[in-house]
């Protein structure tokens, strides 16, 4: 049979016949009404010539020598795979038998001789037509069917009353299993849905039933073999033409589409070699970043990471080794990056640091999120520490160096482009002063940055090796002179740095989580030695230690004061604790009720520093307090300047009607100590008396009265 796609040529009749006679009108006849005509006068030449002859018709004689026509015709219908082909079988007779083994042997029709070959030209024209429509039609099931399956395209209806469901082969296929003795409903259809997706899909089939609107969604197939396919999924309501509703849905596996999407997007934005983020990645993140930043209060570090000499690396190993090298130090920044507590500490989960190859041997670094620039450089710092490790090659040990540029947004610039070009400068510059370094963008920056930085880790080293220690200043009470008070204060003499002023280390202590350690080791020095002193006999004075506002949020400062009270069996009257306004500003509530429970205690609560933070009256009316120290500030002008004689005025007689105690801080002169005894302030403390001394020298201001 002819393919679908010759169904434009003339149409072809094989006519088989042994009577020539016959055969020569046949010929005239059908090729006038412009059939192709081929002849044979037997069986076998029919059987012979039928493949080459491709006949949209055969017109057969039933009596023929040899092989008789109803045997022709069975072979020929084995030949063939389908039925569309017309057979007339040609008899001369009426003999009935032989009709009916004919029809049997796959003959299309009879044909009575004789023939009127005119009707017979029209009714050969309308069987080829026939005939080719029917292989036409198959021809296009059956590539409708292979296009189904090369797209993975199955397709279902249902009746919405019954919910009983027809799938095709496909849908079978899609979900992996045979279509033999299976139960095909809505509900054994949903059950292939995953789980997490079920609902979705639950709901949408029950809006096409109730005719609400039709859905095209994507969805995942959890298959019996654990095997999750994705799937396009489309249905619709359709009237069957008999008043019938009928859903009818076409499910496409696009798992492989998706998986090629996602391994397009990994090319699009990623590095091969590396995993990490590509350049054109790292861009974007970049630019979303500073785009949040602009919102915000904190600082963005953008860094670029340099192997020193890469390229003498890469021309003596190779460039396999050269890979593997970049591998490995891709891995290290990565791990430095993603580990590192200084990171972490400052990144919240949406401020993940981002690492990028954006080069050869370039590597890019944001920080969404950082405090100060110094955090950047402590970033940088380890990065250049922990890249010299050796790394083992092909037998080879390799050791590198790399160079580290910082640009900060907005301090040296706010776009994107920019930053990221000042990061390569700085680098760059770092490589020009020998490499093994980093460098900020902003010369001033690299001091600064440097200096924090060694204080930091000269500053660990000082709390894990003990070297902190504590000075005592005296409190003085102005009426009598008597020494009424002390206030530690915290000393550290480093051997490298020598002294560091408190003013300078406990607000960075503050910052990189150590002043909670550190707080938790003042309160319970001073409770030990303010014990000491009672113990051996000398005056029983208390001792105000300062906490920082941190330790509030960072430490359980009540068990930290009761357990050193305990420990050192120090009565709480004699401890007094320094808080400053800040220690307010973040939770005032859980902050009054602290210092309540310490009064409950008998531990005195004092405000340090009074004037220079917000001194705000409201603030004294509800703590729980005992006492106000008046910042050195307002002293240092007294007496003399109107302003500072008027507020210290004002101070005191505020307090005093507060029933609140007053210390003025930093009494250098004896005018000074004169005109605050005249408007009534309690004591003082400042270098007048005495500046803060060790406690051995601390021991001669607590001789009993008596010697
Ligand atoms: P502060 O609590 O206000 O302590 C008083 C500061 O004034 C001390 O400085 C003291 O030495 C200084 N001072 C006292 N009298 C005079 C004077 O007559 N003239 C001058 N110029 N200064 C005087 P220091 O010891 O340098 O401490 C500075 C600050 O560091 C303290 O201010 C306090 O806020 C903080 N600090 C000190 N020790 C600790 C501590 O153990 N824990 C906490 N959290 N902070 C502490
Ligand atoms: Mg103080
Ligand atoms: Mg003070």
């Amino acid at each position: 049979m002819p393919s679908p796609l010759t169904h434009d040529r003339p149409a072809r009749i094989l006519v088989v016949d042994d009577d020539r006679t016959f055969i020569l009108v046949v010929r005239k006849a059908l090729e006038k009404a412009d059939f192709i005509v081929t002849t044979c006068s037997s069986g076998e030449e029919a059987l012979e010539v039928f493949s080459d002859c491709e006949p949209d018709l055969v017109l057969l004689d039933i009596q023929l020598p040899g092989i008789d026509g109803t045997e022709v015709c069975r072979e020929l219908r084995r030949r063939m795979d389908d039925m569309s082909l017309p057979i007339l079988l040609v008899t001369a007779g009426g003999d009935r038998e032989a009709i009916s083994r004919g029809y049997e042997a796959g003959a299309t029709d009879f044909l009575a001789k004789p023939i009127d070959f005119e009707l017979f030209a029209h009714r050969a024209h309308y069987l080829v037509k026939a005939s080719r429509a029917m292989s036409e039609l198959r021809y296009n099931r059956a590539s409708l069917a292979t296009a189904q399956r090369i797209a993975r395209l199955g397709s279902y209806t249902y009746e919405v009353e019954t919910r009983r469901m027809q799938w095709s082969n496909e849908i079978y296929s899609i979900f992996g299993i045979d279509a033999e003795g299976e139960e095909t409903s809505r509900e054994r259809f949903e059950a292939f849905v995953h789980p997490d997706d079920r609902g979705r899909v639950q709901q949408a089939l029950d809006e096409v039933d109730r005719r609400e609107k039709n859905f095209a969604i994507e969805h995942r197939l959890l298959l019996s073999s654990g095997d999750v396919r994705h799937v396009r999924h489309h249905a619709e309501n359709i009237d069957d033409g008999r008043g019938h509703r009928i859903v009818t849905g076409v499910v496409q596996d696009t798992t492989d589409h998706a998986r090629a999407m996602d391994q397009i997007r990994y090319l699009a934005n990623f590095d091969g070699l590396t995993g990490l983020t590509n350049r054109r990645q790292f861009k974007s993140r970049l630019v979303d970043t500073l785009r949040h930043a602009s919102n915000g209060d904190n600082l963005v570090a953008i860094m670029m990471v340099d192997v020193d000499r890469f390229r003498v690396i890469n021309e003596t190993l190779g460039h396999t080794a050269g890979d593997q090298i970049l591998q490995v130090v891709a891995d290290r920044v990565t791990g430095l990056v993603r580990n590192s507590d200084s990171v972490s500490r400052l990144e919240q989960s949406d401020f993940e640091p981002e690492i990028a190859r954006i080069g050869g041997d370039e590597f890019t670094l944001l920080l969404p999120r950082i405090a100060h620039p110094t955090d950047a450089g402590r970033v940088a710092q380890r990065i250049l520490e922990s890249i010299p490790e050796p790394i083992d090659v092909d037998g080879q040990r390799v050791t590198l160096r790399a160079s580290v540029g910082i640009s900060i947004y907005p301090l040296d610039d706010v776009d994107a482009e920019t930053l990221l070009r000042h990061a390569d400068r700085a680098m760059k510059h770092a490589k020009g002063h020998g490499g093994n370094s980093f460098q900020y963008y902003t010369e001033s920056l690299n001091e600064t940055s440097l200096r924090r930085l060694q204080l930091e880790s000269r500053l660990r080293d000082a709390v894990r090796n003990e070297r902190l220690h504590l000075n005592y200043q005296p409190k003085v009470d102005l009426e009598t002179g008597e020494v009424r008070g002390m206030e530690a204060l915290l000393r550290w003499i480093d051997p490298e740095l020598g002294f560091v002023s408190p003013d300078e280390f406990i607000p960075l202590a503050e910052e990189i989580g150590l002043i909670s350690e550190i707080g938790r080791w003042v309160i319970a020095e001073a409770c030990s030695q303010n014990k000491a002193w009672q113990d051996a006999g000398l005056r029983s004075v208390p001792v105000a230690v300062n906490v920082s506002s941190r330790q509030f949020r960072d430490s359980d400062l009540y068990h930290d004061v009761t357990e050193a009270l305990a420990t050192t069996g120090l009565d709480p009257r004699h401890l007094e604790i320094e808080v400053t306004e800040s220690a307010m500003v973040d939770d005032e509530r859980s902050t009054t009720d602290l210092l309540s429970r310490f009064r409950e205690l008998g531990i005195r609560v004092a405000l340090d520093d009074f004037g220079t933070g917000f001194s705000s009256l409201s603030y004294l009316r509800r703590l729980p307090l005992d006492t106000l120290k008046v910042d050195r500030a307002f002293v240092m002008d007294l007496p003399g300047d109107n302003d500072a004689e008027g507020i210290v005025g004002a101070i005191i007689t505020m307090a005093h009607v507060l029933g609140l105690r007053v210390i003025a801080e930093g009494v250098e002169t004896e005018e000074q100590r004169t005109f605050l005894r005249d408007i009534s302030c309690d004591e003082m403390q400042g270098y007048l008396f005495s500046k803060p001394v060790s406690s051995e020298d601390f021991a001669a201001f607590l001789e009993p009265a008596s010697s």
